[in-house]
């Protein structure tokens, strides 16, 4: 792997209080990130561990920043199981 360039994505995960799975997600490109070696490939998940979940893509070479956010909301099919 060498001098690849990747779209650093933020998704902004909103999640149910009920079951802890996403209500809907949102998607903002951050940044473009230069990968050169395999250092600064395993560099950047060391450094990405701080998120909650990073996913890389490399086909789509693409980064995946997850966030956790509880937007105090519920699904609908949640509200009904109450
Ligand atoms: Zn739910």
């Amino acid at each position: 792997m060498k001098g690849k360039t990747f779209t650093e994505i933020r998704v902004d995960e909103k999640l149910c209080e009920v079951c802890d799975k996403p209500l809907r997600t949102e998607e903002k490109v951050l940044k473009t990130v230069q990968i050169n070696d395999y250092n600064s490939y395993s560099n950047l998940l060391t450094r990405q561990r701080a998120h909650d979940r990073v996913e890389v893509d490399l086909e789509e070479k693409k980064i995946y920043v997850y966030h956790h956010d509880y937007p105090g909301e519920v699904h609908q099919s949640c509200i009904e199981k109450l």
